[in-house]
């Protein structure tokens, strides 16, 4: 066995639970002809609850379309949830009124995957990390403005003379220190990281990765961090959460779940995760055809027409959530008999 982590030690942090997501649904519906009728849902988020305590990172992985960005826009409040309850801090956010959640807002920021499209070109970078110091009222005049804006760039370890600089200007990793940057100017407590480095190359990635694991130390900020990169996740993480159409299947500390995946999608989607020594390699497990559409999910486990170890119940009866001894959830029949 490897010896603990820094990481795996956090995982048993007795922080605070910061985020509470319960029974989260989200159904888009489908409109068609002159009328706009409802002909179907897009069933993208389906019964998720998980929680993140003060300074821990809970990542939520899967294939793209899994609904794992969408639950990262439910929190945010990016649309009306159809079910479900959000709870801040213990402060329930998901029906409060834009004025009321105003002042809770900032305690929630966003980093896209997108450096590219998030930032507005028209504007100096020094503008773009004040835009959230004024909005929220953070600072008392300009010059504090511009000490604030000069610290954070110090803190995402690009010069303060690139305050006076235009987006184009930097590359991909740069642009996305710079979004880090204007998500810390909130002062937020939680960040959600939507593929925030899905785009850049491997050493720029691990880079930025780097950066928000010093910056959740020193500032004991929660993350969310949505992606479908396993390899990059282990290195990050506390906890994983591995969500298939729309449900969390497994959800466990990071050490277990790379260690000992229980859900057959788990142990599929970890013997794809490319490993550099050799003599661990594993079999590949390839998952015969596509992810079903969320519009019409197979019935029973949701998993069944893929899973390499169906049962014949499997195909009728949706498993239940089994939680274990050490707080882990495996959503699997075979864990139930
Ligand atoms: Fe596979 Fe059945 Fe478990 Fe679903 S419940 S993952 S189909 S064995």
């Amino acid at each position: 066995m490897n010896n603990l982590t820094d990481r795996d030690a956090m995982s048993k942090n007795e922080n605070p639970v910061l985020l509470e997501v319960r029974h989260l649904q989200k159904f888009f519906p489908i409109k068609t002809g002159l009328f706009s009728k409802v002909t179907g849902h897009v069933h993208a988020v389906d019964d998720v609850s998980f929680s993140i305590r003060r300074g821990e990172t809970l990542a939520l992985v899967g294939e793209s379309g899994c609904g794992k960005s969408t639950v990262g826009r439910s929190i945010l409040r990016l649309f009306d949830l159809t079910a479900g309850e959000v709870w801040l801090d213990g402060v329930r956010i998901d029906s409060l009124t834009a004025t009321t959640l105003r002042p809770l807002r900032k305690r929630i920021q966003v980093i896209f995957q997108d450096p590219f499209s998030s930032l507005n070109p028209r504007m100096r970078v020094k503008d773009i990390i004040a835009e959230p110091i004024r909005n929220f009222g953070l600072a008392q005049s300009d010059a504090e403005i511009d000490a604030r804006v000069a610290q954070l760039l110090e803190k995402v370890r690009l010069g303060k003379d690139a305050g006076g600089r235009w987006p184009h200007e930097f590359s991909g990793g740069q642009r996305q220190r710079i979004c880090i940057a204007r998500a810390l100017a909130a002062d937020p407590d939680l960040i959600i990281c939507d593929e925030a480095v899905s785009a850049l190359d491997v050493s720029v990635k691990a880079q930025i990765v780097n950066l928000l694991q010093d910056l959740q130390k020193e500032l004991g900020l929660a993350l969310l961090f949505i992606s479908h990169d396993l390899a990059i996740v282990e290195h990050m993480t506390h906890r994983v959460a591995v969500m298939y159409l729309g449900k969390i299947v497994e959800l466990a500390e990071r050490r277990e779940l790379f260690s000992d995946p229980m859900h057959p999608y788990t142990k599929a989607l970890l013997s794809a995760v490319p490993v550099p020594d050799p003599q661990k390699k594993t079999q590949r497990t390839v998952l015969q055809g596509d992810v079903p559409s969320p519009i019409k999910r197979p019935g029973g486990c949701h998993f069944h027409t893929r899973c390499p170890v169906a049962l014949e119940r499997c195909k009728t009866e949706a498993p239940a959530q089994t939680v274990l001894g050490s707080g882990r959830m495996v959503s699997c029949h075979l864990l139930a008999v």
